[in-house]
């Protein structure tokens, strides 16, 4: 089959080769046929070799696809099922952090796409363990973003515990922070506003509106911080989503953020250094979540908020292109002309 590669350490090192099918080799495992796969800001950032990451492997850790064979064990899936897996290949079950329920952040992890051969290929091979089922009324290509958008629940209503009636405020209008919004607007919060920039993310900041922001802040246009403090009466939000990962960016959010307020922090910067106003984080007494990776109980709740038609998230899927394309896609992605890009093996 062929499979995009990212071959070795270093930047680039990636490439579309022609590899052997994958087959099950333990018994709790199934071969999915991928149907559809949607590129991460992640594998842009392993691409720049930004991102920890096991190479030799295939890419492509956001995906969907239809079972065609099960491991002798395998009980609770057939030939036919519609799935969406979770990446979490390797977490070890055993230590703290395992036991203590959340094995999507033991060190022993080693995602599809990162760690172990992913889905940017016709198959993937892995444990069914990790399936969840796609409901007949979701698209392959949507579920292809259950994954990115389990990432924001974990993070937004799990870990910060976003509430109804709140005021919130997602920096960063790319992939991560749309799907943010359109978390915020379910989960009942009651004013949202969106910071970006509009030379860069035009595309995306019309997407913003689409989605229902309240208020849009183009930072090529304006400072956003005296902005939020208006509408805010003074206060500041009081959940704030970064998304950015940008270090100038950063910074600013603790004044943009109200006193006892929370930061949940989900974008990476891609390996920089920031300084941040760390006594002006203390003095406001503000809670900075760092997030990673998603829970079981988001994947299910993603999924759910998808069937019922509560998270409308094709709008998002802006591109559709096939594997042998991959490269179109990051050219895409990397100047911010896509929002999500499914590739189509
Ligand atoms: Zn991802
Ligand atoms: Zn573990």
């Amino acid at each position: 089959m062929k499979a995009v590669v990212k071959y070795g350490k270093g930047k680039g090192m990636v490439e579309l080769r022609e590899v052997p099918d994958p087959k099950i080799t333990k018994d709790d495992e199934v071969l999915i046929e991928v149907k559809a796969v949607s590129f991460c800001g992640s594998d842009l950032h392993i691409y720049h070799d930004a991102h920890p990451y096991w190479p030799p492997m295939i890419l492509g850790h956001e995906f969907s696809g239809v079972i065609v064979e099960v491991g002798k064990s395998v009980k609770d899936w057939k030939v036919g099922d519609r799935v969406v897996s979770e990446t979490r290949i390797g977490s070890c079950g055993v230590c703290y952090v395992c036991q203590s329920g959340f094995p999507q952040v033991c060190e022993q992890k080693r995602p599809y796409g990162i760690g172990v051969n992913g889905a940017y290929a016709k198959y993937v091979v892995g444990p069914a363990r990790l399936l969840h089922s796609l409901p007949e009324n979701v698209t392959y290509e949507v579920g292809a973003i259950v994954e990115p958008t389990a990432i924001c629940i974990t993070s937004i209503l799990e870990r910060s515990n976003l509430q109804a009636g709140e005021t919130t405020l997602i920096v960063g209008p790319g992939p991560i922070g749309l799907i943010s919004l359109a978390i915020a607007k379910v989960s009942g919060a009651s004013l949202i506003i969106l910071v970006g920039r509009g030379k860069k993310g035009g595309l995306r900041l019309q997407k913003a509106q689409e989605l229902g922001a309240d208020l849009i802040i183009d930072t090529d246009q304006e400072d956003p911080v005296p902005k939020i403090l208006h509408v805010t009466k003074g206060l500041g939000v009081d959940c704030l989503i970064e998304t950015s990962g940008n270090p100038e960016v950063i910074p600013k959010v603790f004044e943009m953020v109200r006193r006892l307020g929370r930061i949940c922090a989900i974008g990476i910067t891609g390996g920089q250094d920031i300084s941040i106003p760390y006594d002006r984080g203390i003095f406001k007494g503000l809670r900075l979540d760092f997030c990673f990776s998603s829970s079981w109980t988001a994947w299910e709740k993603a999924i759910t908020l998808i069937s019922k038609g509560l998270l409308t998230l094709e709008k998002l899927i802006t591109h559709r292109l096939p594997l042998e394309a991959w490269d179109e896609a990051f050219r895409l992605l990397e100047n911010r002309q896509a929002i999500k890009i499914v590739l189509i093996p």
